[in-house]
């Protein structure tokens, strides 16, 4: 046995214990990330966590994996009699490995960045409005839905250059009057791409666009840009002068809860026309389609 056979002896020992921790630092990252946000008690605290940091976690394991991955390809051909010899083929093998491991990362950072975010949504969706409970009573609290177009800037964040709005939502104790009032940056929510379908939209830039006798903001235009298929569009919105203060005295009677409604179906029965299906996002966009609706306009092809 020359030197090169123990050479390559301790090389593919290597690149398997190597392969081996790999594999675990990935799956190490990922339990960790899941585990750490198992132990935030406080939902808004748990949809914070996750919101900033489970795409960015998920990348570092899907790295470490790639880099696994990467030395188990060197190990390829370690059986074969013929290539006991350091040679050409061993830097070419290199090669391979490293190139599948950039190729792994890469292919899991797409995914990561552009198809998960979908499912994030509806995880973080779920954070966001599982019912809180009144810490002080241990009632269950209602969320109050705002009119949608209802938006506030915080005061903080009004320099020049970030006027980015905020989200309240507003939980209320009906048996004591209790409220909690929980704050959603609008520039770290990504919204859904009407035009790719992934939840991939996200504010780039907003202006005032009308003011209050009292000069404060009055209206906002919101412009977006998918990350994945560049579409652009704008939106404006009624600026709120509530502040979070000012739901203290609210008593919900009238308001409904429809925020954390994600598909509203409506199906139409025309004894001449049949059956007609339609889907919206939202039930104000239900009711909006319903008040118009004309079954003559419709057209019957
Ligand atoms: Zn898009």
């Amino acid at each position: 046995m020359g030197n090169q056979d123990a050479f390559l002896e301790i090389w593919y020992t290597s690149m398997i214990v190597c392969g081996i921790i790999s594999f675990a630092v990935g799956l190490i990252i990922y339990l960790v990330h899941n585990f750490r946000v198992s132990l935030i008690k406080d939902f808004k605290a748990k949809y914070d966590f996750i919101n900033a940091n489970e795409v960015r976690w998920y990348k570092y394991a899907f790295m470490a994996v790639a880099v696994g991955i990467g030395f188990l390809i060197n190990l390829y051909g370690s059986n074969e009699s013929g290539l006991n010899k350091v040679g050409v083929w061993f830097f070419v093998r290199m090669f391979f490995g490293f190139s599948g491991a950039t190729l792994v990362a890469y292919v899991a950072n797409l995914v990561l960045e552009f198809y998960y975010p979908t499912k994030l949504n509806s995880k973080l969706k779920k954070w966001r409005y599982m019912p809180r409970v009144n810490p002080k009573t241990g009632h269950k609290m209602r969320l109050l839905s705002e009119e949608e177009e209802d938006v506030h800037l915080d005061q903080g964040r009004q320099a020049e250059e970030s006027i980015f709005s905020i989200d309240y939502d507003v939980w209320i104790d009906e048996k004591s009057g209790d409220t909690k009032v929980e704050k959603y940056d609008g520039h770290l929510t990504a919204l859904k791409c009407n035009n790719c379908g992934f939840y991939t939209m996200r504010v780039i830039k907003e202006e005032i666009t009308q003011m209050y006798e009292d000069e404060s903001p009055k209206e906002l235009v919101k412009h977006y840009k998918c990350a994945y298929c560049r579409n652009i569009r704008a939106t404006a919105f009624v600026i709120s002068k509530k502040e979070a203060d000012d739901y203290k005295d609210h008593r919900a009677t009238v308001r409904r809860n429809t925020k954390n409604i994600d598909l509203v179906k409506i199906e139409i029965h025309s004894i001449l026309s049949g059956k007609r299906f339609y889907e919206f996002p939202t039930v104000a966009q239900a009711q909006k389609f319903l008040e118009e609706f004309d079954i003559d306009k419709v057209s019957t092809s």
